[in-house]
């Protein structure tokens, strides 16, 4: 299909395909065993790990620490409170300063944390400009894609590699210039010229005077290509060649998932995802086994189902690294406060003391009369 290119390659008409195809033609890839069905530009080709990987034998959870629960200050709810209302320029510090609290409950909540680390592989054709890049291909077998030895990163970091599948490099022609280096002229067609600005093509200004600026020509050099109606081929960069391989990708992703025991203090729980709580339990393992006999039997629960789900969905096209399980325990405490005889409520949550206060009384201390 690229014949009819051949003949008049540097006058290409301007069109969709005027630069030449982006991808190679399928024509272009060699037959690699173990490789079929390898496309060009990723999208998908996710290699499934080899299937006899040792089941995991998980290893029951480690012995219970002693629970117990922080609870804040009066103080603490107080300077909370002031920081928060120093944070928002437009409020008045007033009833963060002079409200007086008159209750503190706590709500305090558990939040189970299930980490999955997997690596995953995928493989596609990919090309560079030829340099003299040692080629390889068929020289021997090209190992599977999970025979690769490739360096893991830091566990539960995401991270991404890619790598040249050994025995797979060949050198073949530019698909873009047809290995010719260049390209024709986006400026000018190939022509090398274009219309003159001046006299507009006419060859003549203001009566019979002849345009200076063409010579009475009508037509001026390219100035892009410097009048040769081509340029250098961005794909090969001039080099005709490219090494064309099979690109494995290595990725590695760390897949998290929380479950937050249901309060009843009316603090929005999605506010919890921006604290840390004071960790009770944590377990790190190649695969966990779900904790077990926690005192709130919802944590126990929810832990079952998540190192089921996750067992399930990423053995299936990555390879499972390494689990962690952790149960923090989320301080939230909602203090009740009087300020101009109304009663107000606003919580203090996490480690952080993060302050929430939907219903605070002054939010603006500017009032322009
Ligand atoms: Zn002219
Ligand atoms: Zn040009
Ligand atoms: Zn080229």
């Amino acid at each position: 299909m690229y014949s009819n290119h051949e003949g008049h390659a540097m006058l290409a008409p301007q069109g969709t395909d005027f630069l030449g195809p982006t991808a190679p033609p399928p024509s272009m890839f060699d037959n690699v065993p173990g490789y079929e069905g390898t496309v060009a530009g990723g999208g998908g080709g996710f290699v499934p790990p080899p299937a006899p990987y040792p089941p995991p034998a998980p290893e029951p959870a480690p012995v219970q620490p002693e629970w117990n629960i922080p609870s804040i200050t009066e103080d603490t709810a107080r300077e909370a409170f002031l920081l928060y209302a120093s944070g928002h320029c437009c409020y008045s510090k007033a009833p963060a300063q002079d409200g007086v609290i008159t209750s503190m409950d706590a709500f305090n909540t558990y939040r189970y944390r299930l980490e999955t680390f997997i690596e995953s592989r995928s493989t596609e054709w990919d090309h560079e400009v030829y340099n003299g890049q040692p080629v390889d291909a068929f020289t021997q077998t090209a190992p599977g894609p999970w025979d690769i030895q490739v360096q893991m990163p830091a566990l539960f970091q995401d991270h991404t590699e890619d790598i040249k599948v050994p025995y797979t490099s060949s050198v073949k022609d530019c698909h873009t210039c047809m290995a010719t280096g260049r390209i024709p002229c986006k400026e000018c067609s190939g022509a090398g010229n274009k219309v003159c600005w001046v006299c507009n093509g006419s060859g003549v200004r203001s009566g019979e005077e002849q345009c200076s600026h063409c010579n009475g020509r009508g037509r001026e050099n390219c100035s892009h290509c410097h009048g040769h109606g081509s340029t250098e081929c961005h794909t090969c960069h001039g080099k005709r060649q490219l090494l064309v391989f099979i690109k494995l990708k290595v990725k590695w992703t760390n897949n998290i998932e929380d479950y937050v025991v249901e309060q009843s203090s009316g603090l929005n729980v999605a506010n919890l995802s921006s604290v840390s709580g004071k960790e009770l339990f944590k377990d790190t393992q190649y695969m966990v086994y779900p904790v077990m006999g926690f005192p709130d039997p919802a944590v126990g629960q929810a832990a079952e189902r998540l190192v089921r789900d996750h067992q399930a969905k990423y053995s299936q096209n990555a390879r499972i690294l390494q689990q962690r399980q952790t149960i923090e325990l989320i301080p939230i405490t909602r203090v009740t406060y009087k300020w101009k005889g109304n009663s107000h409520t606003y919580f203090v949550y996490g480690n952080e003391f993060h302050v929430s206060a939907d219903d605070y009384p002054a939010t603006c201390c500017c009032t322009i009369m």
